[in-house]
């Protein structure tokens, strides 16, 4: 069931987001060759509790294991997603992928962006920069009136325009009370087709592109998503409010890219 939601209840979600935007700016202050993605989980759940929030990844539940230990998901190289911190030092030509959830005032935010460790090469950059063009466009035809296919064509287009692969097993998601509500977003669709778009609707349109083959797998820890070619992914996500003519981007980048200044993506 979709929850469509009232302004007053956007402007929770908003702030909520802000302060994911926020934490991936802190974690964006320390990313450099040889920080552990266990020291940026570190910083950012002291933030987002120090914020008055609660990390809403720590201690998600999984059908296929235990639960999820961190504050933030760290996806390294030819992780796609769910990566979990870990004690390994970050390597220059790295990149990396921090997804981020922050339950405040009884609503969720969840944004994510895939960074660079020092210099990465030109065809890895040209991945990052191409995932988050392909977000802004599905964030384009997120509008009242569009259609869900309308978001994922725009993602899937975009994207495998530059012969990158779309990753199909996980999607977006409905968001507001919980993380995950109804619709399911994918990155991939046919124009004019699935749930009509309406003001009010709250989604995380979040593509993950990868540079090779679009297959993945599980990594035996039960979390870990991988590319079976082991080529690396990117993955960036907004959280939005579908809006008349335009959508009200919830979550911000304006802190991550405040700190990468020409760095940035
Ligand atoms: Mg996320
Ligand atoms: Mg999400």
């Amino acid at each position: 069931m979709i929850f469509l939601k009232t302004e007053d209840e956007i402007e929770l979600l908003r702030q909520s987001n802000l302060l994911v935007g926020k934490t991936l700016a802190e974690v964006a202050k320390l990313i450099k060759p040889g920080v552990t993605t266990k020291q940026l989980d570190k910083v950012a759940e002291e933030f987002i509790r120090d914020n008055g929030a609660v990390p809403t990844f720590k201690g998600f539940p999984n059908p296929y294991g235990g639960p999820f230990p961190a504050s933030i998901c760290t996806s390294v190289n030819d992780q796609v997603v769910h990566g979990i911190p870990n004690d390994i030092p970050l390597e220059d030509g790295d990149i990396v992928s921090v997804d981020c959830g922050t339950f405040m005032n009884g609503f969720c935010g969840d944004s994510c962006y895939t960074f660079c460790v020092g210099e990465v090469k030109p065809e890895i950059l040209q991945l990052l920069k191409t995932t988050k063009e392909a977000l802004y466009k599905g964030i384009e035809s997120a509008v009242h009136g569009k259609r869900l296919g309308d978001i994922g064509y725009a993602v899937q287009t975009h994207s495998e325009a530059q012969g990158y692969g779309v990753v199909r097993e996980f999607v977006g998601h409905g968001i507001g009370k919980e993380m995950h509500e109804d619709p399911a977003v994918p990155n991939f669709g046919r124009r004019g087709t699935g749930t009509l778009l309406k003001k009010g609707m709250c989604i995380a349109i979040e593509p993950m592109i990868t540079l090779g083959n679009r297959s993945i797998y599980l990594d035996n820890d039960s979390w870990t998503v991988k590319t079976r070619d082991h080529q690396v992914a990117a993955h960036y996500e907004h959280t939005i409010a579908i809006g008349l003519g335009k959508a009200d981007i919830l979550s911000s980048f304006e802190f991550v890219e405040q700190v990468l200044g020409d760095k940035a993506i």
